[in-house]
């Protein structure tokens, strides 16, 4: 995923605490462990850039039925959340995340419902062994035209390192923006909410990440934020699904970034995100989860299939993105739109240990030439048989190094049980 380079072939990449620190042929390191490669293709773990990471504990509960619909199931539910779901939440989606070669997350927590919320979702990260942001965000529930809780959320980042997990951990704002949906309609946040709670990220040199032009009711929000001269390289627009060229151009020129989930936005009804306008302009794009509640499995090859086949369609022309292009929006894009370009997203000596090997001897990867075209059309988490995260290997052979299973299924079907009782 180094722009500009070929795939190499035969080549031994040496870590040495969790990070990079050799890339070659025939690398000597005798005292290291030699994991064997032969047969498989190395490529830098996934990135995905936005995940409400507790909705994985409401994973296919959204039916698209009257009354049950994401945002009317999700604030149910998620009212009835203690902190012990917020962790499992995390490990389940982080045991899923790993399984299918994911190593970075954006845990877009908006069910912080108490201080102990947030903290427990931080511990099931910290634990998962993931690489993740934690955007901090009001709840759905928190009134348009009240702030966020400054007092927690400055103690969350004066106290940040007991967290950060050796840098592992990182942490921003879950902004709501300046335009709010009240009661089905478009309402201006008071100038003073948007900016106490903006500053909050601002004044700490925090990234910023907000929902812009998802919903009808939300458009025209990228134009406003532009207006006021808020866009810059520290926010991540997420969905930008009806955002107009005008509004395109300002994202490209302010450097925001944008984060797509075609799977949960046609779902949801949304509409159809503008892959190939996005692309014209120069935005960096990052592909998301965004939430099991509607897409399943955490299957982050196949929104790089969708961003595909969206670019290619709405140019009329097959090679608009290849599927190298398409690897690079779950990888190194992903990574540098979350500002983490340095850290991860490509293979090179001085960035992070954190990557992923497939085996190629699956009959269902058969036959294949190009290894970008086979990983993006053919790879499931069967085929990836090593995940290793800042230097730690969380998953060897189909199984997970740090997550019990057993025990984590049935954590997760008693919580469930106590979620549904009496819920509809
Ligand atoms: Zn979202």
């Amino acid at each position: 995923m180094v722009p500009e380079s070929a795939a190499l072939n035969g080549q031994d990449i040496h870590v040495r605490n969790g990070l990079i620190v050799a890339i070659g042929e025939n690398i000597s390191a005798p005292a290291s462990t030699l994991i064997d490669g032969h047969r498989s293709v190395v490529l830098p773990g996934l990135v995905d850039t936005h995940w409400h990471l507790w909705t994985t504990l409401l994973r296919n509960l959204a039916d698209n039925s009257a009354g049950n619909g994401y945002f009317e199931m999700t604030g149910r539910l998620g009212k009835r959340f203690d902190p012990n779901d917020m962790r499992l939440a995390a490990m389940l989606a982080a045991a899923d995340a790993i399984d299918h070669g994911i190593t970075t997350v954006h845990d877009w927590c908006h069910n912080i419902r108490s201080p102990a919320h947030a903290r427990a979702a931080l511990a099931g990260l910290s634990a998962s062994g993931l690489r993740a942001r934690f955007s901090y965000g009001a709840t759905r529930e928190t009134a348009f035209d009240q702030p966020l809780d400054v007092g927690d959320f400055a103690g969350l980042h004066d106290g940040w390192s007991a967290w950060s997990a050796g840098g592992r951990l990182t942490l921003g704002i879950g902004w709501r923006g300046v335009i709010a949906t009240v009661d089905g309609r478009p309402a201006a946040v008071p100038d003073s909410v948007w900016r106490a709670d903006l500053a909050l990220a601002r004044d700490r040199g925090l990234p910023v990440s907000v929902h812009a032009n998802n919903s009808v009711t939300n458009r025209g929000h990228i134009r406003r934020l532009a207006e006021l001269g808020l866009l810059g390289t520290d926010m991540q627009i997420v969905h930008a699904v009806n955002a107009e060229s005008d509004e395109i151009a300002a994202i490209a020129r302010s450097g925001a970034t944008v984060s797509l989930a075609p799977s949960s936005e046609l779902t949801v009804g949304f509409g159809i995100p503008p892959v190939a306008a996005l692309r014209r302009a120069s935005v960096l794009i990052g592909a998301s989860i965004d939430t099991p509640a509607l897409v399943g499995a955490s299957d982050l090859l196949h929104e790089l299939r969708t961003i595909q086949g969206l670019a290619n369609a709405q140019e009329g022309d097959e090679i608009a993105m290849t599927p190298l292009d398409a690897l690079a929006i779950g990888t190194r894009d992903g990574a540098a739109s979350l500002g983490l370009g340095n850290v991860s997203g490509t293979l090179s000596p001085g960035k992070r240990a954190d990557l992923i090997i497939v085996r190629l001897d699956a009959l269902s990867l058969q036959p294949q030439v190009d290894p970008a075209t086979m990983i993006l059309r053919s790879v499931r988490p069967s085929d990836i048989t090593l995940v290793m995260v800042d230097g730690i290997i969380l998953k060897k052979d189909d199984q997970l190094t740090q997550i019990d299973r057993a025990a984590l299924l049935h954590e997760v079907e008693e919580a469930t049980a106590r979620l549904m009782r009496n819920a509809r």
